[in-house]
């Protein structure tokens, strides 16, 4: 308890700092575009941080339902393949041991040989300790559904960054409504509930929503998604396909992930 009062004054501390300049990356910006609909900038320097929830015992590891597609199950990649920087796909390099899976910096994204709509997803993420760097630079990286829809992954519960660029935030554009993120070296828990945007040729016919709980709480609720997440840029949609694969960034620093499913909607009455 008395860590936890401690890192919530430092939090209050560090969020009581003006930025030291336009363009600090760890505490956000001032020269971005508005973001529509919000009185915000993209990763604006202003927009308050949420506050600090400890969570309760989130439910770990636990078995996926009979019906999810296990896409890691602590032992083998053989639901991902890689895609490089430079767009090439192949079987990917991120180290496997003790029941998770690790960035390796730089070898390029994880991509789920399958392709999603509508889905329910649960997935456990971790900054080892040790895991150095400050603001989007420590333990960043990413569950972008349909490989442009992020929902972040950082080190949040000491690290300072701009509010939309947190942990479980929609990158660019919603802060989570609470920051349940559990210290570096302990595991958390996303469980997302995702409705996929709609196209009516190049036109967007129905806007993206995303529901978050992240350890246990709360953090989005079926709130709608802007496009997908540009660094500095208000989100835009550009068409897609009614399915696309999940990925996982590669922001080139170490997080660890475990215990990934994922359900297909269907929705009601279908067999
Ligand atoms: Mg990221």
């Amino acid at each position: 308890m008395k860590a936890y009062l401690l890192s919530i004054l430092m939090a209050a501390s560090l969020a009581a700092q003006p930025p030291k300049e336009a363009g600090d990356d760890k505490r956000g910006y001032t020269d971005t575009p508005q973001i529509p609909g919000q009185k915000w900038k993209v990763h604006d320097a202003a927009r308050a941080r949420p506050p600090k929830v400890t969570p309760g015992l989130p439910l770990l590891n636990e078995a996926p339902p009979s019906d999810a597609l296990v896409l890691f199950d602590g032992k083998d990649l053989s639901q991902w393949v890689t895609i490089g920087r430079g767009g090439q796909a192949g079987d990917p390099t991120w180290k496997v041991e003790n029941g998770y899976m690790e960035v390796k910096p730089r070898s390029g994204r994880l991509v789920t040989r399958e392709k999603f709509g509508d889905c329910q997803l649960h997935i456990e993420w971790m900054v080892p300790k040790g895991v150095e760097g400050a603001g989007q630079g420590r333990g960043n990286s990413g569950v972008e559904i349909m490989m442009r829809y992020e929902i972040q992954v950082l080190e949040s519960n000491e690290n300072l960054t701009y509010a939309d660029g947190q942990a479980a935030s929609i990158y660019g554009q919603w802060p989570p409504m609470i920051n349940a993120t559990l210290p570096q070296g302990e595991w958390n828990v996303y469980d997302i509930y995702f409705d996929a945007p709609k196209f009516d040729g190049e036109k967007l016919a129905k806007p993206g929503y995303v529901t978050v709980v992240h350890n246990g709480i709360l953090v989005h609720n079926h709130q709608e998604i802007l496009g997908a997440a540009i660094h500095r840029k208000v989100a835009t949609y550009k068409p897609h396909g009614a399915e696309e694969p999940l990925s996982l960034q590669d922001h080139g620093q170490i997080v660890r992930y475990r215990n990934i499913w994922i359900r297909r909607i269907k929705g009601y009455d279908q067999p």
